[in-house]
């Protein structure tokens, strides 16, 4: 009989990466299969089909990947959000707190109009502390997110219920 994979069955576990006692999970593999891009892929904007979205926003790096298909696919122009000093035009930025430290993420400040409803795009979603400044982002140039789709969610690390609180549609692939 014919077996089926799943979304998850193209996603590869490195154990002890990139430090000691972290499974991190490497979505390279599911990139890089033709039918594993695609399903997820589809399956990231089929809770969105028939839904107004004006914009994708991808979160680097990964989101990139998958933020650019998904745009495509639902004919809709997509936009980067990135970490510090990367994008050459004006910028709003977000900081936001890491495991250790704190990073700072930017989009352009021309790049979404007020009004514009919003889909946002990243691999994976662990505490919620990225998307969240990517939430923040969009919403202070006064974009409004339908969504936020993610091929993996961990819930033990607390992001889905981080973002919901926020007022937020989450939709993962896979946990
Ligand atoms: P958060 O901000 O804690 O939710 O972490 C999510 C961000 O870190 C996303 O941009 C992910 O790409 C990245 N990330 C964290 N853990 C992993 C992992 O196991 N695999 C791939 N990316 C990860």
């Amino acid at each position: 009989a014919q077996t089926h994979k799943t979304v998850k069955d193209y996603i590869r576990t490195i154990v002890d990466f990139p430090h000691e006692g972290i499974m991190f999970r490497d979505v390279t593999t599911l990139f890089a299969d033709p039918r594993g891009f695609r399903m997820a892929v589809d399956q990231m904007l089929h809770p969105y089909a028939g839904r107004r979205i004006d914009k994708v926003v991808g979160l680097e790096a990964r989101g990139f990947i998958l933020g650019g298909a998904v745009a495509h696919q639902l004919g809709t122009g997509f936009v980067p959000i990135r970490k510090k000093g990367k994008l050459p035009h004006t910028t709003i930025s977000q900081e936001y707190q890491l495991e250790y430290g704190e990073a700072i993420v930017e989009i352009h400040d021309d790049a979404i109009e007020a009004g514009e409803t919003i889909l946002l795009v990243d691999d994976l979603l662990a505490t919620g502390g990225t998307a969240e400044a990517g939430i923040k982002l969009v919403e202070r140039l006064g974009g409004q997110i339908v969504g936020c789709a993610f091929v993996v969610d961990l819930p033990e690390l607390g992001g889905r219920k981080r973002l919901e609180g926020m007022g937020m549609d989450v939709h993962a692939l896979c946990a």
